[in-house]
């Protein structure tokens, strides 16, 4: 079934320099939107890139039933797009709708929303090295009701922003000792609104207190590691390579289980276990801590180059890591095509017939 487009009269892609986009401020010319009304989703439908009108009892706005995405298309050279493992981020949306109380997107329409919007809007994906065009699916609650329940209607929306390459300068993080992003049984692993409101405060400290972002630790002792910002972490000691476990408190990047499978492909050890501060802090005594760094869909790797435990301090050469670039390096190359896809995780995008 093809997705009726309603097309925009004249694109504002040449008003658009490529050489300069600002992360998430630009937006291409259509979105995908689709209801959820009298138990099932309403036929969908892309237009022009256009505001919402919103209801003052939104239940959204009182109780954040609100959940996201974030993946990027990339452009062949042969002008083709290209998506990164897009059934993975279809299935991580689900489940952070399941855990929210809100209702499943068909997997088969969710994938033709975002090949369709792509296919639409293939101008704007940037194609030089490191850029992209970032895709952002989303869903909340509307019903217009002011109380605690779950919603009974819902929208679901896609829309898309081009973002040039993310050249971060490594990163200083300060570890967690009173503020928690998540628990057991809690939401850590959704990607639900509250949990990015509730983490405003605590980076805004570390920011006053001169580091990048939050170390995000264990909610009981402040002892094990569980992810930075909005990345996963890993680190590398005495050459094997750690990141914490998926326990129910961190979110399950995509980026991350990328990382692990290429690393395990090119033969390093990977330990996926609850990591102590005190085992970073010894490998650092000891001469053994290598590399640290994180791992997300917007920067792809982001190296560390400065860590604070309290008083305790580790400073790291990133110009000095290895394994860092070679992951970035590496999916950037998977996006680009340049380097082979032995994991089949890009997807060309059809140029589709519109339903106009
Ligand atoms: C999205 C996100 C990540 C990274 O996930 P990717 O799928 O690799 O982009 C890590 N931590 C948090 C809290 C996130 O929201």
């Amino acid at each position: 079934m093809a997705i009726k487009v309603h097309q925009v009269k004249s694109s504002r892609l040449s008003g658009i320099d490529f050489n300069n986009l600002p992360f998430g401020k630009i937006c291409s010319d259509h979105m995908f939107e689709m209801n959820y009304i009298d138990g099932k989703w309403q036929e969908g439908e892309i237009r022009p890139l256009q505001n919402f009108s919103i209801h003052p009892a939104n239940l959204t706005l009182h109780y954040g039933q609100s959940i996201f995405e974030g993946m990027k298309a990339s452009i062949l050279k042969d002008g083709t797009p290209l998506l990164f493992r897009l059934d993975k981020h279809v299935e991580r949306m689900n489940a952070s709708a399941e855990r929210m109380c809100m209702p499943a997107v068909p997997g088969d329409i969710f994938c033709e929303a975002i090949e369709t919007l792509v296919d639409l809007d293939r101008d704007w994906i940037p194609p030089t090295n490191g850029s992209a065009l970032y895709i952002r699916p989303y869903m909340f609650a509307t019903d217009e009701f002011i109380g605690v329940r779950p919603s009974e209607t819902y929208k679901f929306v896609i829309f898309t922003c081009p973002v040039g390459p993310y050249y971060t300068k490594p990163v200083s993080l300060l570890a967690a000792d009173k503020y928690v992003r998540a628990t057991n049984g809690g939401v850590g692993e959704a990607k639900t609104a509250g949990n990015y409101a509730a983490s405003l405060y605590p980076a805004k400290e570390a920011k006053e207190k001169g580091y990048d972002q939050v170390m995000w630790m264990d909610p009981f002792e402040f002892k094990y590691i569980q992810e930075v910002g909005t990345m996963n972490i890993f680190f590398v000691m005495a050459g094997k390579v750690y990141t914490p476990n998926l326990n129910g408190t961190i979110l399950k990047g995509i980026t991350r289980d990328s990382v692990i499978h290429i690393l395990k492909d090119e033969g390093y050890e990977v330990i996926e276990a609850p990591l102590s501060k005190e085992q970073i802090l010894e490998a650092h005594r000891n001469g053994e801590l290598q590399e640290v760094f994180g791992s997300g869909t917007a920067a792809v790797i982001s190296h560390v180059n400065k860590i604070a435990f309290g008083e305790t301090i580790i400073n790291l050469n990133s110009e000095e890591f290895k394994i860092g670039p070679f992951l970035k390096s590496y999916i950037e190359g998977l996006r680009s095509g340049v380097r082979e896809d032995k994991f089949n995780w890009t997807h060309k995008v059809r140029t589709l017939e519109l339903a106009v």
